[in-house]
């Protein structure tokens, strides 16, 4: 099959690329020929992203990097420019899931750590990167919300607090930024396979064929159909697409 080079002029930045949904994203814009750097919290396995990466031909560059700390994110952000000299993408997708609680129950520092991981992150990454793009002519900004950022959960009231402001915070900032040249979407996957739907389930079959058994599709997604949808939004293709809310979730929100 012949293998698509989409990305092969472009440097990209990940959040949250040591599992999951970063780390296949990561894969595949390596394969389409991008510099991927491969960033999250020390030893949350984006090394061996980066490692992956680097054996199958690739280049990538691993960096620790907590999103809720202004500092490792700049500091992350000149390393990559200064490494590769430029940022033309940046996917921040490093996220957490909350306690099953409800919002009498939930403990406030769970609603602070929600806030701070899901929202501040994402706030702090974008400013920096749009700093960095309009300095180098523009790029691409993909943000990652949910299922839970269109729909209200019963349980799960911070989390979907925080990816409901994901998609506002991504609009408007997509409207300041095109002029310059930074072009701003959102991904909103459904129930993925990764680890972190293993802790949500709590990690038995009975739990997994509980959320399955909630699909309309009849399965879970997997990381690597987000991954597409996050390279899409970052190639040319979707050039016209600004501020948009691409939901990928197997029918999960239509209904
Ligand atoms: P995951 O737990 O496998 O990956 C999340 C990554 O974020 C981890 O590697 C973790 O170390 C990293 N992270 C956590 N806190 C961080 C911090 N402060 N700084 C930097 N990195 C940090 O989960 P995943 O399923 O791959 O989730 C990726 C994103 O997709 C998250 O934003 C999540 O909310 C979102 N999402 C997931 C699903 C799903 O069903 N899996 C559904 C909708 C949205």
């Amino acid at each position: 099959m012949n293998q698509s080079q989409r990305f092969t002029d472009t440097v990209v930045f990940i959040t949250g690329a040591g599992g999951g949904i970063g780390r296949a994203t990561a894969l595949a814009f390596a394969a389409e020929g991008a510099r991927v750097a491969t960033t999250d919290l020390p030893g949350a396995g984006h090394q061996e992203t980066a490692r992956l990466i680097t054996e199958n031909g690739g280049t990538a560059l691993a960096l620790d990097c907590d999103v809720t700390d202004s500092h490792d994110v700049v500091s992350a952000l000149d390393q990559v420019v200064s490494t590769y000299g430029r940022l033309d993408a940046a996917f921040n997708n490093a996220g957490i899931e909350q306690s099953h609680d409800t919002i009498a129950e939930l403990d406030d520092a769970e609603w602070h750590r929600l806030l701070s991981v899901n929202l501040t992150g994402m706030y702090l990454c974008m400013k920096h990167e749009i700093r960095f793009m309009t300095a180098h002519g523009g790029g691409t900004i993909v943000n990652t919300s949910s299922g839970a950022g269109v729909m209200g959960i019963a349980g799960q009231a911070a989390y979907a607090a925080t990816k409901h402001a994901v998609i506002g915070l991504s609009k408007s900032a997509a409207l300041e930024s095109i002029s310059d040249g930074v072009r701003i979407n959102v991904v909103a996957p459904g129930v993925i396979d990764t680890q972190m739907i293993g802790r949500v389930s709590g990690g038995t079959e009975e739990g997994r064929q509980a959320m399955v058994d909630q699909e309309p599709i009849g399965r879970l997604g997997t990381p690597e159909e987000i991954a597409s949808a996050v390279l899409w939004l970052s190639a040319d293709e979707s050039a016209f697409a600004v501020g948009h809310t691409l939901i990928v979730d197997g029918g999960q929100t239509v209904g």
